[in-house]
């Protein structure tokens, strides 16, 4: 199976993604975590992308997609994938159907976390203060929402479209959006 976990930055996303691909034996993608893998091994990729995530900003398409490009290329991911914060732009959307479209495969479900704005925020600033990310400063918080809006919102639509798009929400206990997530997959 192949799914794209959508949704706002501290829906949790990533959270629910690790538990996810377990449950389903798939690889979990997470592009962020390749992105900070990078930034605390100093790799040229990452001292390129730390400028855009302190900043809030997406890193750019070229570089996202050519790492994507060479992750599913991987063994690993033969017997399926769940991507966590990948595609979140249109480019990457096009790029995403090209990689799959040369291995005959296509995304099987896009899952939207669906979260109240008010409570993203207080998730974040919390994780901020837990784990010390230095792109959750509120400034930062509140460009990565407006961010999401703006480039990454509008693929629902797209993905609604080609009738693979089903939303879940990521309110409440962790463990009660597992179950939801569980259940859905099951379906
Ligand atoms: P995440 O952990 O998924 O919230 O990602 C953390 C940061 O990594 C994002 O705010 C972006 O700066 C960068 N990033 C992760 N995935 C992507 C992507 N698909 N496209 C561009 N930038 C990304």
């Amino acid at each position: 199976m192949r799914i794209v976990l959508m949704g706002p930055p501290g829906a949790g996303k990533g959270t629910q993604a690790v538990s996810l691909a377990n449950q389903l034996g798939i690889a979990h993608i997470s592009t962020g975590d390749i992105f900070r893998s990078n930034v605390s091994d100093k790799t040229e990729l990452g001292l390129l992308a730390k400028k855009y995530m302190d900043a809030g900003e997406y890193v750019p398409d070229s570089v996202t997609n050519e790492m994507v490009k060479h992750r599913l290329a991987e063994p690993d991911v033969q017997h399926g994938f769940l991507l966590d914060g990948y595609p979140r732009t249109v480019a990457q959307v096009a790029e995403l159907d090209v990689i799959l479209s040369k291995l005959g495969a296509q995304v099987d479900l896009v899952i939207e976390l669906t979260v109240d704005i008010d409570e993203v925020v207080k998730r974040l600033v919390q994780r901020s203060l837990q784990q010390g990310r230095s792109d959750d400063s509120e400034e930062v918080i509140r460009r990565r929402l407006e961010v999401y809006q703006e480039q990454t919102a509008p693929l629902l639509a797209a993905y609604r479209a080609r009738g693979v798009l089903k939303s879940v929400s990521g309110m409440g206990e962790i463990e009660q959006v597992r179950e939801r997530l569980a259940q859905l997959v099951a379906s």
